[in-house]
């Protein structure tokens, strides 16, 4: 039995339930088998069995007032998973799905992730079965308030810099800070996403999104292709979504969808100009739900209880490239499958993990440009990284500075993907290339450091 297979056994034992972190690993463990051939120092050193535990996982309860004046008691998570090149980086979600295995998955994804942005990152995740869904205004403050009261001793600006994901955005980041600033006296760059009068950078909030649509480029490219044109398909109607339709309109293409957790919209037209900015206003400030966009415009469908990937499996819709922004597992084979058969080039995970393995599968047997979570939405983290550079020297870099930054990290992140998988013997292969390329910066780290 080689290495990389005998651990994932031993995760899978060890951890029966954590089903999205065994799934992670398997898939980046399976793609290092080549570097444990290519480099028994790593075998000797059991980095690979190193690198699967987390360094620490700190869960704490969170209690906190309803606006009836009730108790309420969340459960919050820290995994601080691996600081091998930098301090522990990584977002926050408030999710009522969130459980120990699902950080899990996020932050050991994190490790290889922020890795590939050539910035200095360790690898971390957080969060909270708290529902920011339905709470008032006052009621997520309280509870980012006392999630803080615990995390606030566990983090800082060179030991560990929490950020957003999904149910956390400027909003909650702002009041997370609040606490953190009142407890600590301490003005610091311990958080990023913050608002742009107290420390946050210009293209934070755009970065995921924009930087999923540079790397779908850049593989289109490798085709002679672009966006120009191009129907394209995009789930979710949060954060990652909202920047990934602006820029594919920027670059000449035509989203078509969006969804929610409780429906998806198609408008034929086009989600550009006025329509954007009203899913904007709709999901960032009335706090709305996706199907009042098709109460709003005419020419939008609503599919209720159905995701996007379902719509285009029921209804046959015709799409040249898939960018799914909303959560883990959300694409499966049989989508996957439709998506081919409706003429589907290229898919761009600007979320993490969506698409389950037998979904990757039919993407690389039917030979689609296939963008993985881990490279794709790199960007939002990369942009986290330029904000606490300009935090460390107290200077704010213009939007054009940081989006050419932006543009120029996504475009380094492709080619380290397509140089890996070329050396490593799997041209072409992005999923392969981007866990390989991510890994080594790391394992080299750990080795250096002795047995620790
Ligand atoms: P948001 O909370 O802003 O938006 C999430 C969107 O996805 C919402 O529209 C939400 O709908 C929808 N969604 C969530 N769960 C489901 C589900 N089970 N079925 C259908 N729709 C669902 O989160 P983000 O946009 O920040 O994050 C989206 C994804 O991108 C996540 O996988 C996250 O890990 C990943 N990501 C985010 C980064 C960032 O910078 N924000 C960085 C890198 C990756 P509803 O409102 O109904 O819940």
């Amino acid at each position: 039995m080689s290495v990389t297979s005998e651990i994932l056994e031993k995760i899978k034992k060890q951890d029966p339930h954590e089903f999205e972190f065994h799934q992670a690993a398997e898939e980046v463990l399976e793609s290092l088998e080549p570097t444990a051939k290519k480099h028994p120092e790593f075998v000797k050193a059991k980095i690979y069995e190193r690198i699967i535990e987390p360094d620490r996982v700190v869960m704490f309860r969170v209690p906190w007032l309803d606006d009836k004046g009730e108790l309420q008691v969340n459960r919050g998570y820290r995994i601080q998973y691996n600081n091998a090149i930098g301090p522990y980086k990584g977002g926050t979600r408030f999710h009522p799905s969130v459980n120990l295995g699902i950080l899990k998955f996020l932050g050991f994804e994190q490790i290889f992730k922020n890795s590939l942005t050539t910035l200095a990152m360790g690898g971390a995740k957080g969060g909270s079965d708290f529902d920011p869904k339905g709470k008032s205004d006052a009621e997520v403050m309280r509870f980012c308030h006392a999630y803080m009261l615990e995390l606030f001793r566990h983090i800082g600006p060179d030991i560990d810099v929490p950020a957003g994901d999904i149910g956390v955005g400027g909003r909650e980041i702002g009041y997370m800070y609040g606490m953190y600033k009142k407890i600590r006296n301490d003005h610091t760059g311990v958080l990023t996403g913050k608002g742009l009068s107290f420390g946050g950078s210009l293209v934070r909030p755009e970065a995921t999104g924009y930087g999923c649509v540079y790397f779908a480029a850049e593989m289109l490219a490798t085709k002679g292709l672009d966006f120009k044109g191009k129907t394209v398909a995009i789930s979710g109607s949060g954060n990652v979504a909202q920047f990934a339709v602006e820029k594919v309109n920027q670059l000449g293409g035509k989203v078509i969808t969006l969804c929610d957790s409780s429906s998806t919209i198609v408008d034929d037209e086009g989600i550009s100009g006025d329509k954007c900015g009203y899913v904007m206003d709709l999901k960032n400030v009335q706090r709305g739900r996706i199907s009042e966009y098709a109460d709003k415009f005419g020419c939008a469908v609503c599919y209720i209880g159905e995701s996007v990937w379902d719509v285009i499996k029921n209804q046959g819709l015709k799409i040249d490239i898939a960018l799914p922004c909303a959560t883990q597992n959300e694409i499966d084979g049989s989508h996957a499958e439709a998506l081919v058969k409706n003429g589907c080039i290229c898919v761009a995970e600007g979320s993490n993990m969506p698409s389950t393995p037998e979904a990757v599968r039919v993407f690389k047997d039917n030979g689609l440009l296939f963008g993985p979570g881990k490279a794709a939405n790199a960007g939002g983290v990369a942009t986290s990284g330029l904000e606490m550079s300009q935090n460390s020297m107290r200077l704010s870099w213009t939007r054009e500075e940081v989006d050419a930054r932006l543009l120029g990290i996504m475009k380094n992140i492709h080619k380290s993907c397509l140089d890996a998988a070329e050396v490593y013997g799997r041209k072409g292969d992005y999923v392969f290339g981007a866990n390989v390329a991510g890994f080594l910066k790391v394992a080299n780290a750990m080795l250096a450091y002795g047995y620790v």
